[in-house]
């Protein structure tokens, strides 16, 4: 049986930086080879080059030149007051599964809209939350949106903290942009995407906010696909199941969370921009905020990870995938500061084990034959973070190998444990360096060199 194994892929995402890779989506890429093999290739995708300035700051919102109308202190206070109310409505009516009530703000003469909060309140009331709210964030000024809602155009920023059951580990939030407007002396929602485009990667492109979606319930995993596409939903909940048991036997850490996989219709979901890609991903694992960046610190508090599909390769979702991804998601609320080469070598151990267990040791020496004969030799170190998406050299392959090389002269505990602390404290090169030679005797540059000289026993 020929297996897809889990390998490189770049594509033309900026290079994060050196600290926090926060507004990230972790993708596994599928290409096809000259050979016509399908391979598994997956990537790491760096949204930080697109992402807009999330950065509460009330006093400079995109346009300053063009000032919101002064008000008094007395209208903005009633304004504020009755925007609030129409959130804490908002939320009550998803809690208590009330339609009427979710509806009553929304603005009675824009069909369309009323549709598609219809169908938002049904999703969300499938998703079974068990908290939700609505805040304001700051108001944002756009001379457009005026021009097509009057003058009475209330634009602001929204912020959905939630908690999916199992899920969600704590509390996360989410951003939105809404526009309100006074009618005959009441506010009405008559826009929500007004701001979707100067905000976070996954503002408004939850699973959630892009069509009737169905849920799927395992013990472990919460999988979302598109309204009567019930059996592809069991499918990957039962890949999923396979999946987790992988990452649970081959990764120590005791991670006890469920995943979330969205295999939805849509290109854009989330942080996954899969219709952008020269390479095509097969699926991606985007963080969750705790804190979103800007909020409370630059970085944000990751809380963990959702796996999103790409619709191109919905019928292609295995174990192995996801095994991937899963090693992703388990590892996502450690912070995140680990370096590329060990994230992505350390979900391509995981997977490459699970290939192991069905197919023996054949396959997968030959795959490390072939990293080394091929891959090695066009790098001259250890993959960077910065042009790790960029490189044309296989650096998954090469990150895989520099984690199984660790795995044999470590043991898997003790990488499972540099992994940890990396995570936790590899906020800089100093500390990366420090941590690594510490806990492995190595530092990257003697590692690669190690690699270089590594022929591993048959
Ligand atoms: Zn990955």
């Amino acid at each position: 049986m020929s297996v897809s194994p889990p390998e490189a892929a770049r594509r033309g995402a900026q290079a994060p930086p050196p600290g926090p890779r926060r507004w990230l989506g972790l993708l596994v890429v599928v290409a096809l080879t000259c050979g016509g093999v399908a391979y598994a290739v997956e990537q790491r995708e760096d949204d930080a080059r697109s992402r807009p300035p999330v950065t509460a700051t009330p006093s400079a919102p995109p346009n300053q030149s063009n000032k919101p109308p002064s008000k008094t202190a007395a209208a903005i206070a009633a304004r504020r007051l009755a925007v609030d109310t129409i959130l804490l409505r908002r939320a009550k009516a998803v809690r208590t599964g009330n339609e009427r009530l979710f509806l009553a703000d929304v603005d009675p003469a824009d069909t369309k809209l009323r549709q598609e909060q219809r169908t938002l309140f049904a999703n969300l009331v499938d998703l079974r939350f068990a908290e939700i709210g609505y805040s304001q964030a700051e108001e944002r000024f756009d001379q457009t949106v005026v021009r097509e809602h009057g003058p009475s155009t209330y634009l602001v920023r929204v912020l959905m903290r939630y908690q999916i059951p199992k899920v969600d580990h704590d509390p996360v939030t989410t951003e939105l942009g809404y526009t309100f407007v006074s009618r005959g002396g009441r506010w009405i929602i008559t826009d929500d995407d007004d701001l979707d485009d100067e905000l976070g990667p996954t503002a408004h492109r939850e699973p959630w906010d892009l069509g009737r979606i169905e849920v799927r319930r395992g013990p472990r995993v919460l999988a979302i696909v598109e309204k009567g596409d019930t059996d592809r939903a069991e499918a990957i909940v039962a890949e999923a199941n396979e999946a987790l048991a992988q990452v649970a036997g081959y990764w120590p850490r005791r991670w006890r969370g469920s995943v979330l996989i969205a295999a939805l219709d849509d290109t854009e979901v989330r942080d996954a921009r899969f219709a952008d890609e020269d390479v095509e991903s097969a699926a991606s694992a985007g963080s969750t905020f705790t804190s979103l960046p800007g909020q409370d610190t630059a970085d944000g508090t990751v809380g963990g990870a959702y796996i999103v599909v790409n619709p191109k390769e919905r019928d292609r979702i295995d174990e192995i995938l996801l095994s991937h991804e899963i090693t992703h998601v388990a590892t996502a609320d450690l912070g995140g500061y680990e370096p590329l080469w060990l994230a992505e070598g350390a979900a391509e151990y995981v997977s490459w084990r699970g290939i192991e267990a069905v197919s023996g040791p054949g396959e997968v020496a030959q795959w490390e034959q072939e990293v080394i004969d091929q891959a090695l030799p066009g790098l001259s170190a250890l993959p960077s973070d910065l042009g790790f998406y960029q490189s044309n050299a296989d650096v998954y392959g090469v990150s895989w190998l520099a984690v199984r090389f660790l795995v044999r002269e470590l043991g898997i505990r003790a990488v499972e444990e540099l992994y940890e602390d990396l995570a936790r404290h590899g906020t800089d090169q100093a500390n990366r360096d420090r941590i690594l030679l510490t806990r492995t005797g190595y530092t990257e540059a003697t590692l690669w060199i190690s690699l270089k000289a590594y022929r591993p026993q048959r």
